[in-house]
């Protein structure tokens, strides 16, 4: 367990914080994953940096069409926030899925990317947005594609032990676009999803056509997962059931899930990528069209 738990107030000296410290200290968010993977001994630190009162992490703005949330950002300020309900509906509505209020209070988008999981409801969401992050480090700061970020389940390239992801941004979604998130849980509170899918859509000028779609799902993959081959079949396809119908069935056979004890059997969550991809298209095409 820890012995030092430090509340540096901007993120240069959180870098310098875990510097000095070589690897034993550990920058902790909300803490909704990390101390229960201390706890269980899942992990080990003998100190950690608590990033919540460093006033630049916490804010959501739009700057040139462009979505810009702090890492602090929580799951309940993100399904809140007026701009991301109505300009990435999907990512609000992920949100709103996590855990319970006590989670979604104190869970930050943040934690949610770094920690890295398949099944993460904010990252799958960030993903169909095509976000990307912004990394610190003693050097500097860069821009990186969020599938850049996951490694292998749970695993992230980011390195909590000495640098710090301090903002998410993506493109805010406008004219002739709709995004929804579709996702089945075993049951409403405390739980990460069976399945996840979240769905960004851009519609020919008319809405008679997909000129794009980006389909996230989750999980399916040993990291948050693209189903490109379903989206490559979409761009141009005309705007039927019938083709929203054939996308659920090409990301069902490019997509692998494993069965699980926790999750249900492959077999169940194979039709149940066709039915969410389905619906998740559905939906994000009407609010689309709703935006022509
Ligand atoms: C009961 C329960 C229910 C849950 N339900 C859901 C659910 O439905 N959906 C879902 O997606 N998740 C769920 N979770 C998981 C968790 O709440 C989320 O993943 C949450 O977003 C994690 O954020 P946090 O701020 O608590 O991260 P923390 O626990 O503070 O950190 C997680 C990891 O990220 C690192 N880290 C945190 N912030 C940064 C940063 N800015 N830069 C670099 N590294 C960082 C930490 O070192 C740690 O390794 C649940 C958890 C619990 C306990």
């Amino acid at each position: 367990m820890w012995q030092e738990y430090l509340f540096p107030s901007s993120v240069e000296e959180a870098l310098a914080m875990l510097a000095e410290r070589e690897g034993r200290a550990r920058l902790v968010a909300g803490g909704t994953d990390l101390i229960i993977e201390l706890t269980e001994g899942r992990r080990a630190a003998d100190c950690l940096v608590d990033i919540t009162r460093i006033p630049e992490l916490d804010e959501i703005a739009l700057e040139d069409g462009m979505i810009a949330l702090g890492a602090n950002v929580t799951h309940r300020q993100a399904s809140e926030s007026p701009l991301i309900r109505e300009r990435a509906t999907v990512l609000a509505e992920a949100c709103r899925a996590v855990g319970s209020l006590q989670i979604r209070n104190v869970g930050t988008l943040g934690g949610n990317v770094v920690n890295a999981m398949p099944a993460a409801d904010g990252t799958t969401a960030l993903l169909a947005l095509e976000a990307e992050a912004e990394i610190a480090d003693g050097v500097g700061r860069k821009w990186v594609p969020l599938p850049d970020l996951f490694a292998g389940p749970g695993v992230s390239t980011v390195d909590s032990t000495r640098e710090m992801l301090t903002a998410l941004r993506f493109q805010a979604l406008g004219e002739r676009q709709g995004s929804a998130l579709e996702r089945i849980a075993r049951r409403r509170a405390l739980a990460l999803p069976i399945l996840i899918c979240a769905v960004v859509v851009t519609l020919s000028e008319g809405g008679e056509n997909f000129e794009s779609a980006r389909i996230a799902l989750g999980p399916v993959a040993p990291v948050p997962f693209r189903a490109s081959q379903a989206e490559e079949g979409l761009r141009g396809a005309p705007v039927s059931l019938e083709t929203m119908a054939r996308a659920g069935e090409i990301a069902m056979q490019e997509s692998h899930p494993r069965s699980s004890l926790l999750r249900a059997s492959r077999e169940y969550r194979e039709e149940v990528i066709k039915v969410l991809v389905r619906r998740g298209l559905e939906r994000a095409v009407q609010r689309a069209i709703s935006n022509l």
